[in-house]
């Protein structure tokens, strides 16, 4: 067994199916490494990039946070949005972090700042995530 079945689905269905030799990604508790035969594992994922090591390549997907779910031959990500790198719209994300800087430097009573602090994380995970495409 030296291959990991991955699969990552959002609401609106899977977006990546495939298999990889590595999976890494940031969990809330820190970066996780899954390779095949990995212990049973279920834990929240941070907004962040999962990498998909192949044996000619890495590919890249971004997730806007979510649940990793690791059995010892599949990984399994449930996120609330992912885009693998080639399917970002770089100036949305660019436009969407703007927005979100702007709104964080308004520094007015009425802002969301937590909101607009994770708007500007996944827009430059998505940016981060196009440039390794
Ligand atoms: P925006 O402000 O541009 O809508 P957002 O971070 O608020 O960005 P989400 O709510 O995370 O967007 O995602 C809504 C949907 O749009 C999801 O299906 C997500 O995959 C998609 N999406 C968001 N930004 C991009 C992008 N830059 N490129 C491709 N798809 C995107």
């Amino acid at each position: 067994m030296n291959v990991l079945k991955v699969s990552i689905v959002t609401p609106d269905g899977p977006v990546y199916e495939s298999e990889a030799e590595m999976v890494s990604t940031r969990a809330e508790t820190g970066e996780l490494g899954i390779l095949p035969g990995h212990i049973p594992l279920v834990a929240p994922l941070e907004i962040g990039a999962v990498r998909l090591k192949k044996a000619d390549k890495t590919e890249y997907v971004a997730v806007s946070g979510g649940f990793l779910e690791v059995r010892p031959e599949k990984v399994t990500i449930l996120a609330q949005s992912a885009e693998r790198a080639e399917s970002i719209d770089l100036a949305r994300a660019q436009a969407a972090k703007a927005r979100a800087e702007k709104y964080l430097q308004a520094k007015r009573d009425n802002v969301d700042f937590k909101r607009a602090e994770l708007a500007l994380k996944r827009a430059m995970n998505r940016i981060a995530v196009y440039q390794n495409k």
